[in-house]
């Protein structure tokens, strides 16, 4: 039984979770690759770092280098000013030229342009060292002479200077190279730091969209748990209506259970049930809840009125719209009509009524629940239907019509003991068909069910609503009168004798009754003594030639004519 129609939360759910998964998938992503922009970041920074120190070291090499050039240079040139090898001063050449010695080739890097050349700084270093140590020996020999020539001859006042400034280009680049090298590593810093606030503020972020998420989720989750314990309760309380329309006698049973759970249910819609008529070409009014008394509906339905019952589907009719709206809808509000269906068989209409801002959406919301109930309450009418078939086949003659002679005795009963109560009078009219077995016998059985169904016709003609007509078995039928006197049902007698005897034209044979009528109090004291009686003037008019009516005495002639017979046999015996 499917009523709650799945809500917007549950459908949000699972598209707002797979959201939720890939923006987590795109996050996780994100700071994956945040990290490692930061490791590689450091890394980097971290290369730099050896970079720069590798530079200094060789900055601080050249100028330790380039400072034992000038100080060997310097030796030799004070050497050379003194004119005499002061020991002192040889020592101090010594010490400079072994600091020069202790700097290996690599510390002179670079060339050193000569003419269209380009003369590596380490020649030139050695072209130097040599020409100082002749020349330092030319002095420390006396022959300053010969000192002074080498110094011109081997140009070391131009190797030096070239050797210096190729030192001195070198340091400049190592340094423009450091500063460089410096400058790299702190934006890498900056970079790295940026990376990390950014990585920060995104996992924040992450952090804060998560949470919303949550909350949302448990909304969604909170909004679903909600939607199906109304679910439930809508589920449970079919349930509970179905059971009780089980038991449900009749119709209005039946329509104070359908009242009672549309009114929990869906308290804000009015209704209408309209129900087949017994002839079935209508539906019949049969309850009504939450309408306005100023707006009646309508007591019958034809079928060609209805769509929803043209077309076997529910249908909404819109008081003021252009579409397609039932003939017999005359009211104010929306309505949504739906066609009751039980066993293939359509048994009724159920509407339900809304009016105001969007009646129409809030009906077909609760189209559901309405069909639930059209469901429930259409099994329930054809279970009524079907009792009262049972019953009514329990009850009655199949080929009257009339009630069996079970239920007459029965109804006898009660109709006098009531009479009893209450000083009212009851009559009974006893009628047998005449000569019937001869119509068999001439016309055929077929003629004489004919015959019979159409003499029960004839009699429930001649009655009130409350008279109560039989079959007593074979071609004897009772008429029960309530509240009839004796004179009254002489003469109903005589117009169904009457009217039997009107059958013989369109039957083609001679059709009678004869009729026998009795009264409580007038001519009997009990139901038994009602049916003896009427059959004893039943008997009567048989004797007295068919086709006629019969009364009862009354008592009181019964007693005078007791009386009479007595004398009589007194004065005989005298
Ligand atoms: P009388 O005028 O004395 O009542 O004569 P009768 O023939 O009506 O009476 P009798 O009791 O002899 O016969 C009754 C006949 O009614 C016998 C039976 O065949 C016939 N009958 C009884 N029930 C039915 C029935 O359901 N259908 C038909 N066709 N005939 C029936
Ligand atoms: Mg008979
Ligand atoms: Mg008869």
């Amino acid at each position: 039984m499917q009523v709650h129609s799945p809500t917007e939360s549950s459908q949000i759910a699972p598209q707002g979770s797979s959201r939720l998964r890939r923006s987590s998938a795109m996050t996780i992503a994100l700071l994956s690759l945040m990290v490692g922009l930061v490791i590689s970041g450091f890394l980097y920074i971290n290369q730099q770092r050896a970079l720069v120190d590798g530079e200094r070291k060789d900055i601080r090499t050249l100028r330790m280098a380039r400072q034992a050039v000038m100080e060997t240079g310097a030796a030799v040139s004070n050497l050379m000013i003194q004119r005499n090898a002061a020991e002192s001063n040889v020592l101090d050449y010594a010490r400079a030229l072994n600091r020069l010695n202790s700097f290996s080739d690599d510390s002179f890097p670079g060339s050193v342009p000569r003419g269209a050349d380009e003369i590596p700084t380490r020649v030139i270093l050695n072209l130097l060292k040599s020409a100082w140590t002749d020349m330092v020996a030319a002095i420390v020999g006396q022959q300053p002479q010969i000192a002074q020539s080498l110094y011109a001859a081997r140009e070391v006042n131009a190797n030096t200077t070239s050797l210096l400034q190729a030192i001195l280009r070198e340091l400049i680049r190592s340094e423009a190279t450091e500063a460089q090298l410096n400058r790299n590593i702190s934006l890498a810093t900056n970079i790295v730091l940026g990376l990390q606030i950014l990585t920060g503020a995104v996992c924040i972020l992450a952090f804060f969209m998560a949470s919303r998420s949550s909350a949302r989720d448990s909304r969604g989750r909170d909004l679903a748990i909600g939607a199906a314990n109304a679910s439930r309760e809508q589920v449970s309380r079919l349930f509970e209506m179905t059971e009780m329309l089980q038991s449900a006698l009749d119709h209005t049973d039946a329509n104070a259970v359908l009242r009672a759970t549309a009114g929990e249910l869906i308290p804000e819609f009015g209704g209408a049930l309209y129900v087949f008529n017994n002839s079935r070409d209508r539906l019949t009014l049969s309850t009504t809840w939450g309408r306005p008394e100023n707006e009646p509906l309508p007591d019958t339905i034809g079928l060609q009125q209805c769509w929803a019952l043209k077309r076997g589907k529910s249908h909404i009719n819109r008081p003021d719209s252009h579409k397609l709206c039932c003939e017999h809808h005359g009211v104010s509000d929306y309505a949504l009509e739906i066609p009751m269906i039980a066993r293939g068989e359509i048994l009724g209409l159920l509407q339900i009524y809304c009016d105001g801002d969007q009646a129409e959406e809030r009906l077909q919301g609760i189209a559901g629940i309405g069909a639930a109930l059209a469901d429930a309450m259409s099994l329930a009418l054809s279970n009524i239907a079907l009792r009262d078939k049972l019953r009514s086949q329990a009850l009655r003659d199949p080929l009257t019509g009339l009630y069996n002679r079970r239920y007459m005795e029965d109804a006898l009963e009660r109709v006098v003991r009531l009479a009893e109560r209450e000083r009212t009078e009851v009559s009974v009219i006893m009628i047998d068909l005449d000569h019937f077995k001869r119509l068999n016998d001439q016309h055929g059985h077929a003629k004489g069910d004919a015959v019979l169904r159409d003499s029960a016709a004839a009699i429930i003609n001649q009655l009130r609503e409350t008279d109560i007509a039989c079959r007593y078995g074979g071609e004897e039928l009772i008429v029960v009168l309530p509240n009839c006197g004796l004179e009254m049902a002489a003469a109903k007698a005589e117009r169904i004798r009457a009217s039997i005897e009107a059958l013989s034209e369109p039957n083609g044979a001679q059709v009678s009754a004869s009729l026998g009528v009795a009264c409580v109090p007038i001519t009997s004291n009990s139901s038994r003594d009602l049916l003896a009686n009427s059959d004893a003037a039943l008997y009567r008019a048989k004797q007295e030639g068919r086709n006629r009516v019969v009364r009862a005495p009354s008592q009181k002639a019964k007693g005078a004519r007791s009386e009479q017979s007595g004398a009589a046999n007194s004065l005989a015996a005298e």
